[in-house]
């Protein structure tokens, strides 16, 4: 499914977003930035060592990363050039703030590609696995943060944000959230992003 905004695409597809070919993809990193689990550690399987590398420079001059902040690295060995990685919340009930952190993850990551020249970014739905956000509320903070931002951008400030979603469940939290938030949302025929 996808939709055009003010020159952006915003695509959703299922698939793994380490084949991704955005010149970015965007890790949902934890604060030590040093790899873990899910998509964090299929992104630093598949990229190689150069970019944990860069991560502990990071690290070491600016010490761990909150929650709703964003770092960039190389990408290593992966298609797209560069990683952006940001720390969702944990989810803790819905009280802590969570949703302000989510949407400022997203938002942080968007910011750091457009400072860096970069037109395409690939997102991974962030803090819905091992951080327990509640899918359908993250995919509707998720896109509507995304909407919003490129609404308040010069036109076409980014080419293309796609959301690469692994499993079914998520796709469908966040296809029903999209045509929520834009009802003119049109399914796309699956390899056209
Ligand atoms: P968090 O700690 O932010 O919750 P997780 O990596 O545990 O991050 O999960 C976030 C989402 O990423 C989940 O929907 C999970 O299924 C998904 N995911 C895991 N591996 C990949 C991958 N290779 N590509 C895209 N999404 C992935």
């Amino acid at each position: 499914m996808e939709t055009k905004l003010n020159g952006t695409t915003i695509s959703l597809i299922k698939g793994d977003i380490t084949r991704q070919n955005t010149e970015a993809i965007v890790n949902a990193a934890n604060s030590s930035l040093m790899g873990g689990g899910g998509v964090d550690g299929a992104i630093h399987r598949a990229g190689g060592p150069e970019i944990v590398k860069e991560c502990k420079k990071i690290v070491d001059l600016q010490g761990r990363l909150p929650a709703g902040k964003a770092v960039i690295t190389t990408g290593g060995k992966l298609k797209a050039r560069h990683v952006i990685h940001t720390v969702g919340p944990v989810w803790r009930g819905g009280d802590r703030n969570e949703a302000e952190l989510l949407a400022s993850a997203y938002e942080e990551s968007l910011k750091i590609a457009i400072a860096n020249g970069l037109k395409t970014v690939s997102f991974p739905s962030i803090s819905t696995g091992a951080y327990g956000y509640p899918v359908y509320q993250a995919a509707e903070v998720a896109l509507r943060t995304v909407l919003d931002f490129l609404k308040a951008q010069p036109a076409a400030c980014l080419k293309k944000v796609v959301f690469v979603l692994f499993d079914p469940g998520t796709y469908q939290a966040y296809e029903e959230a999209l045509q929520k938030l834009d009802p003119s949302a049109t399914p796309t025929e699956r390899g056209t992003v």
